[in-house]
């Protein structure tokens, strides 16, 4: 593999249109579209790649890998354990007063967005696929012969007969995925914790509930604890729209957290935020030529921590199905109905969890939690999707 740390040359160009003929155009270089580049370069196929971002940054994410994710991450050549990612064995569910512990039903991990994405758009470049980082697509549409055609901040054009659409929690001009209406933010934050907060929580993923969404915190390479939350707006109004605000009042809510967090030190000088997450939202649709993965494609409830697999799993199943020359509609809305389950669960799960009910039933909750994430991560692999990424990928 190559080392993620190595500068990455990035590359220019000064002409203004650029046709792509017969590669694969994919828009957004995180976890779908860093998957899918690789498995469509190795597979011999010419694939341009745009990032917006110059280098990988930290993104909001709790940054926990399933089995699944870790199954897909190996595949695609990513050794975690080599990037320093920590093995996660159990999950602790806390709430008020009370914390329960259950061992992890599969093996996991955790791992900074940022040490996963260098290592994603480094394999990328040394599969042979063309990145251009640090450069934007403001629209996509069709030139007059049909072809895709993306627009970049800088006015310069590619066209291509196929594009993936893997922009994450962005949505591009005219591809906007529906309105969140419980406006939902989320934040990350990284701390040093206490040496004795830091032994307790070990390999462990904590799940923390208070009024209005939910956390967790986790450890992450380095000696350091990712804690990512997500709240409804009109809570985090309540408080003025503070985070700092936000953070006090789910320590009182919740003690388990006031608890990790005594001494702990901020590494960040303010958490990163961001808003509009459309959970449980599936695609119907797309257009002939445009295949959407990743969070593009469906946006699962955070604390199943599925997200990335999910990316990885959308990216795998839209190469197979553009390698046997599937059209993209129907992909899309193969790929819908395979996850349908799956998104309902967790969204009926999600929906315990932030009740009252489950505050009081927690070891309830906390029983049945391992046994979900199980079922989700079995429903996350579709036999009829898997069988024909093997295929193709055989062929
Ligand atoms: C609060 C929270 C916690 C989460 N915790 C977990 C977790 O613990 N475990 C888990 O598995 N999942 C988790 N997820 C979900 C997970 O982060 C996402 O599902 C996953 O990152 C989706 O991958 P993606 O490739 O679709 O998007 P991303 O990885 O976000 O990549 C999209 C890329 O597209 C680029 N881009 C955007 N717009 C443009 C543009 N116009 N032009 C060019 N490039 C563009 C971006 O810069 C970005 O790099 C969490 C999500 C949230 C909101």
């Amino acid at each position: 593999m190559p080392d993620p740390k190595k500068e990455i040359p990035v590359r220019t160009s000064n002409l203004n249109r650029i046709p792509l003929h017969d590669e694969v155009l994919i828009i957004g270089g995180g976890v779908a579209g860093c998957a899918a580049s690789i498995a469509l370069a190795r597979k011999g196929r010419g694939v341009t790649l745009i990032e917006r971002e110059p280098t990988p940054r930290h993104k909001v994410c709790g940054e926990f890998l399933s089995g699944e994710a870790l199954e897909d991450l190996h595949a695609l050549g990513i050794d975690v354990a080599s990037l320093g990612a920590v093995p996660i064995d159990y999950v602790r569910l806390a709430a008020a007063r009370r914390a329960a512990e259950a061992p992890l039903p599969f093996p996991a991990a955790s791992l900074t967005r940022k040490a996963l994405d260098t290592a994603l758009i480094a394999e990328a470049i040394a599969a042979g696929v063309s990145v251009e980082r640090g450069r934007s697509v403001q629209a996509l549409g069709r030139t007059a012969s049909n072809a895709w055609q993306a627009t970049l901040d800088d006015g310069t054009t590619y066209e291509a007969p196929t594009v993936f659409l893997a922009t994450g929690k962005h949505d591009l001009r005219g591809y906007k995925r529906p309105e969140d209406p419980e406006r939902w933010v989320a934040f990350k934050m990284y701390f040093r914790l206490a040496r004795a907060q830091a032994a307790e929580l070990a390999r462990a993923s904590e799940l923390m509930l208070f009024p209005g969404g939910y956390g967790g915190i986790q450890p992450v390479e380095g000696g350091i604890a990712n804690l990512c939350w997500v709240v409804q707006q009109r809570h985090l109004a309540r408080v003025g729209n503070r985070w700092e605000n936000f953070l006090a009042k789910m320590q009182q809510d919740c003690p388990h957290l006031a608890m990790r967090l005594a001494g702990a030190e901020p590494l960040l000088a303010k958490p990163i935020a961001i808003t509009h997450i459309p959970y449980g939202y599936i695609r119907r649709t797309t257009e002939n030529g445009l295949y959407c993965i990743g969070d593009q494609a469906a946006v699962i409830p955070s604390f199943t921590g599925d997200g990335i697999s999910i990316a990885l799993h959308t990216a795998r199943c839209a190469v197979a199905a553009y390698l046997a020359a599937e059209p993209a509609p129907v992909f899309q809305a193969k790929l819908r109905s395979a996850l349908l389950a799956q998104m309902r669960l967790a969204e009926f799960a999600a929906d315990g969890l932030n009740n009252a009910l489950a505050r009081v039933a927690l070891p309830f909750c906390l029983r049945v939690w391992p046994g979900v994430m199980r079922v989700t991560a079995r429903l996350t692999r579709v036999a009829q999707h898997a069988s024909v990424a093997q295929a193709a990928v055989a062929s």
